[in-house]
């Protein structure tokens, strides 16, 4: 099978998570790396292109030549990731569709919840694909986790709690300077909501995903712990949800002592799970009054959902890397099936698309809208 061709905005020298996705998309050779603009520095950014042995003419300084030269090619790129700051997911990704290309685009999906509105409308109207890369959702064992939630294995949801501590934000490194925090605490840049948009979207994401449960209101705390910072840095956030199962989840980048230790616990009328991506290749699965069970990746009993998503036996540990490379590989299957007119097969489906982005970014307007209103009514002085 040929591969598909990619472009990429945004990830070059420096970046932090560009070499993620080249990475991922690589690892299954269901991707060919073709054409970019990877820098807001036309020069650094062309230099990087030939770094990476592009092609010159295919190594761009800006993603406005990049879609103009590209759309004229009978070799034209076919699906475009965007791996830039937050505010410009919206104006790169509406051009790349206008322009006939598929999209695979970094989260949260946009700084606004105006702009992630148009670009959800855009891609329904246009039929172009649009792919959102919450990561913890190509995990294999956060599909086995959805999968037996969905068959009733820990009864009906009743609590969810979700949490996605960091600590690289505990002091005031974008006063120094670090790339990365300067755009994301600069509210234009990055949006609303600090921790809980840059992380707090991927533990709702991964919250939802697993106990298929749909939000229905929430209220928030969120605070700013380091002086001077314009955006949140921690955020408690109560969620209730459809059908009336509560959640509690928690994003933090001053929480030290963590890096990534995304957490998620489901706990149902029956039993409850737990999976942690410092563990990844494990599920905790208990039953009411039973013993504790380990679900080990590479079992042969598990789900087809986690079965197309593993690579190495049982033992051998998969990661990070191989969680992002199945999104990349369940984008390439459901760009080919929309091609091909079929379904797609089981790494193709339950992806994360545009409209779980515009529900990312419709949680982080509601946190914001709930923290900043004046008069949180489940606020109450304690006596004593
Ligand atoms: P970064 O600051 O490290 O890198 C941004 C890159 O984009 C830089 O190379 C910069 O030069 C380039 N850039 C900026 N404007 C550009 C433009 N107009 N044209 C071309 N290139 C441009 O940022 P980052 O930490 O890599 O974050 C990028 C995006 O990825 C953000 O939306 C962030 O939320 C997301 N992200 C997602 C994950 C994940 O787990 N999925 C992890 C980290 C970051």
């Amino acid at each position: 099978m040929r591969p598909l061709r990619l472009g990429m905005v945004g990830g070059g020298q420096g970046a932090y998570i560009g070499n993620i996705h080249r990475l991922a998309a690589r690892l299954d050779g269901q991707w060919q790396l073709v054409a970019g603009a990877f820098d807001v520095d036309p020069e650094r950014g062309r230099a990087f292109a030939l770094s990476q042995g592009l092609d010159p003419a295919r190594s761009y300084g800006t993603w406005q030549e990049m879609i103009a030269a590209e759309a004229a090619r009978p070799d034209r790129m076919e699906a475009v990731a965007i791996c830039t700051p937050n505010f410009t997911h919206y104006p790169i990704a509406k051009a790349l569709i206008e322009a006939g290309f598929d999209v695979i685009c970094e989260k949260p999906l946009t700084a606004t919840l105006a702009d992630a509105v148009a670009l959800e409308q855009l891609a329904r109207d246009s039929g172009r694909f649009v792919g959102v890369t919450y990561t913890y959702s190509g995990y294999p064992m956060v599909h086995e986790a959805r999968v037996r939630v969905a068959a009733g294995e820990i009864g009906a949801v009743r609590t969810v709690q979700v949490e996605y501590p960091l600590e690289w934000m505990a002091t005031a490194i974008e006063q120094q300077g670090n790339a990365q925090a300067v755009w994301r605490t600069d509210p234009v840049k990055n949006g609303r909501g600090g921790s809980i948009g840059d992380i707090g979207t991927h533990a709702y994401h991964l919250a939802g995903f697993v106990s298929g449960l749909t939000l229905d209101s929430l209220t928030a705390d969120l605070a700013t712990f380091v002086s001077g910072r314009a955006l949140d840095d921690n955020a408690h956030v109560m969620l209730r949800y459809q059908g009336g199962a509560r959640g509690l989840l928690w994003s933090s980048q001053v929480a030290i002592g963590h890096s990534n230790g995304v957490r998620l616990r489901v706990f149902g009328g029956t039993g409850s799970l737990q999976w942690y991506q410092e563990q990844p290749n494990e599920l905790i699965l208990t039953p009411l009054e039973g013993r504790v069970q380990v679900v080990k990746r590479g079992a042969p009993d598990l789900s087809e959902d986690a079965q197309a998503r593993t690579r190495t036996p049982p033992g051998h540990p998969e990661g990070y890397l191989e969680a992002f490379a199945n999104l990349y590989a369940g984008f390439a299957e459901a760009i080919r099936a929309r091609a091909e007119g079929r379904e797609p097969d089981a790494i193709g489906r339950n992806l994360p698309t545009a409209w779980d982005g515009l529900k990312g970014v419709a949680f982080v307007e509601a946190v914001v809208d709930s923290a900043e209103a004046a008069d949180q009514p489940w606020l109450r002085p304690v006596a004593v």
